[in-house]
């Protein structure tokens, strides 16, 4: 391939983040000659946008903390459907992987006798969250690039070049992977400044290009957010699972409109934020579901009690799992109870009675302090924030080997957002930092010691695949002026709407039909899509782009919710409202069909491991499991 910029290494890592700069530290350290490719410019991955922390049962603010507890967490807040091998491995690594992150420069808050600090979450039980005030996502970004820059710093002193064994390609974005056979060859790419292509020859490559919601209208994600790792996995032959499972925070901006969907840290009701709706009333007592009912508050003053005194007191409602949280407030505005921009009430100001003087708010949630009166001229040290539900996360992602990260595909690896499995039905704030660096580390390792085992039979890449993918993708360009053309903003203007709509928050079967029907129609028109101007730093091309990985991410979430005849976590169904314990041992796995549409087939999970099944209470498994799961248990 003579004709195209071509660059070889060991291992590929896709994205910038914190699951990509963890795989790509572990690479490099195995002795891998690593790329970091990134969309975005380097450092602004999603990460840099986490605010309240990361968690780890180090046991640092309440000693009865240990990774025990925060495995039955976060399979609680996955409603059991959490692949129970990655949450196990997560909770044991997630404390090394936090106190690693010290060693390479961090620095997270500190408690009165210098350990390090952590704050309380929903769905955690005890405080768990390392953070840097509400800019703990900065400090991991700075960190890992930091370990990056001493880590070529390294191979100067060794080779005399910087990026001997690590270099980073940012503003460089993946639009196809390659193989030979059955095996990652390699991934084709276009650079956002020149518009030029470029190839990536390596046999083992690692997606950590985050999150999909970009394909949904109010969120709280920014715009490299298109499902780009999900829809490469799958188009190579990868299969994705939990993809109905979205993740729509409680708690956005809900005005003004031009910032609706920016997050509101959950920080803030970790800290002692309430909600109340328009009559005043904190709501958030009267949805507490069944399988909730003895670990909560059931009135306001024990659940502020629970701020000074955690071991005598139940934690307050409003720290229930965000799905919880998030379908209560949909129901408040629904109700008509809503404030008049459509959300409900988070307040801090006044919560003295939890600590939360005008000092404390400044200093524990400068961010939001900052956000607040830039963007909505409020004063959150005096006035209640406006909030309402924001598409936040996606749970589903490529399936993968728990300890290695490894997809379907030999040579293809995932980690972080892109990957499913770890969170079950539902993500519990704060497991996603520490899912970064558990399985980047993991899935980087993974990759490293692939390659070794492949030793020199690499796979090679051809150039008719070369070709095709750059003819592809430069194929919007048409010559044109076309009768017909669409525009790749009204095409994604009408799939955001759509996906809000019809596939949100609360689902029915009828209306996932009509979003199934319109994504069909939507793909029709997309591949009229007609884009001008040149390939230098065109939004226009990038967007037409991104819309291929888009319509067919949607296309999984769509087939996938109209399929789970039940309501778990990230799913709601109003046709299907209760959690049926048939499907909690169900996965709904996505390929790809050859005519290129989603095909989705059930998959049964491998039961639970019998000694993490003994660290809960039966009354508790009987809440979730069938009887013939719990057959021949004591109870
Ligand atoms: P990201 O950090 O999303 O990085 C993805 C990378 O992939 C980027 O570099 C991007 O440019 C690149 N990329 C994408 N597509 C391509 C492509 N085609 N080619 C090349 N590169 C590509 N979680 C917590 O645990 N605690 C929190 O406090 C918290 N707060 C949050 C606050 C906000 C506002 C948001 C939006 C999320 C928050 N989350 C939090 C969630 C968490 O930040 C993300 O889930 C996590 O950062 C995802 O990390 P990642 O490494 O998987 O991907």
């Amino acid at each position: 391939t003579a004709d195209i910029e071509t660059h070889t290494y060991d291992v590929v890592i896709i994205g910038a983040g914190g699951a990509g700069l963890r795989a790509a530290i572990e690479a490099r350290v195995s002795g891998k000659k690593t790329a970091i490719i990134s969309k975005s410019l380097f450092g602004k991955a999603h990460t840099v946008m986490a605010e309240g922390g990361c968690a780890a049962a180090m046991g640092n603010a309440n000693s009865n903390d240990n990774w025990m507890v925060h495995f039955g967490d976060t399979m609680r807040g996955g409603k059991f459907l959490n692949n129970w091998r990655m949450a196990e491995l997560h909770a044991k690594e997630a404390p090394d992987r936090v106190w690693e992150l010290e060693t390479y420069g961090a620095l997270f808050d500190r408690t009165a006798d210098g350990r390090i600090s952590q704050r309380n979450f929903g769905g955690h039980s005890y405080p768990r969250l390392a953070h840097v005030g509400d800019r703990t996502g900065l400090e991991l970004i700075r960190t890992l690039q930091q370990k990056i820059v001493s880590l070529q710093q390294e191979d100067f002193r060794n080779t005399g070049d910087y990026e001997a064994n690590i270099k980073v390609y940012d503003e460089t974005t993946i639009v196809d992977l390659l193989k030979d056979g059955d095996k990652i060859s390699g991934a084709v790419a276009y650079q956002r400044e020149s518009g030029r292509h470029l190839l990536f020859e390596a046999p083992a490559i690692v997606m950590a290009t985050g999150g999909i919601g970009k394909s949904y209208k109010v969120t709280s994600n920014s715009w490299e957010y298109t499902g780009d790792g999900h829809a490469l996995a799958l188009r190579a032959g990868a299969s994705l699972i939990n993809m109905e499972f979205l993740q729509f925070h409680p708690t956005g901006m809900v005005w003004p409109p031009s910032v609706k969907g920016i997050l509101v840290t959950e920080s803030v009701r970790g800290d002692g934020g309430i909600l109340t709706n328009s009559e005043g009333k904190r709501f958030m007592f009267d949805y507490i579901a069944d399988v909730f009912k003895d670990l909560y508050a059931t009135t306001p003053e024990e659940g502020d009690r629970w701020y000074t005194d955690p071991d005598n007191n139940r934690r307050p409602p409003e720290l229930l799992p965000r799905d919880e949280v998030a379908r209560a407030i949909n129901s408040e505005v629904k109700a008509g109870r809503g404030t008049p921009h459509g959300g409900v009430y988070l307040t801090v100001a006044g919560r003295t009675e939890v600590g939360l003087t005008t000092e404390a708010i400044l200093k524990k949630l400068p961010s939001m302090h900052h956000q607040f009166k830039e963007l909505a001229d409020v004063d959150i040290t005096k006035e209640a924030m406006e909030v309402g539900p924001t598409c936040h996360y996606v749970m589903g992602g490529i399936e993968v080997d728990p300890d290695t990260g490894a997809a379907s595909v030999p040579g293809l690896f995932a980690a972080g957002e892109c990957s499913g499995g770890m969170h079950g039905s539902n993500r519990l704030g704060g497991n996603s930092l520490s899912d970064l660096l558990v399985f980047g580390k993991r899935a980087g390792a993974g990759a490293a010691e692939y390659v070794d085992k492949l030793g020199k039979d690499r796979p090679v890449v051809s150039d008719a695949a070369v070709k095709e993918a750059r003819d592809r993708s430069v194929a919007p360009f048409g010559d044109g002026g076309q009768e017909g053309a669409e525009n790749p903003y009204t095409i994604h203007q009408e799939l955001q709407q759509s996906m809000n709509d019809l596939v949100g928050i609360i689902r029915k079967a009828e209306e996932v039909e009509e979003a199934q029907g319109k994504i069909d129609e939507l793909r029709e028109r997309a591949k009229h899509m007609v884009v001008e101007g040149h390939r230098q730093f065109n939004p226009g091309w990038h967007l037409a782009l991104d819309l291929r990985n888009m319509l067919l991410v949607s296309e999984c979430v769509a087939k996938a919710a109209l399929i789970r005849t039940e309501s778990r976590g990230g799913h709601t169904r109003e046709d299907h409202p209760v959690m049926n314990a048939e499907w909690r041992h169900k996965l709904l796995v996505c390929n790809i069909k050859d005519d290129g549409s989603v095909d989705v087939q059930e998959k049964e999970q491998i039961p639970l491991r019998e000694d993490l099944l003994d660290l809960f209470e039966m009354s508790e498994l009987k809440k979730y499991f069938t009887e013939a799961e719990l057959a021949g248990r004591n109870s």
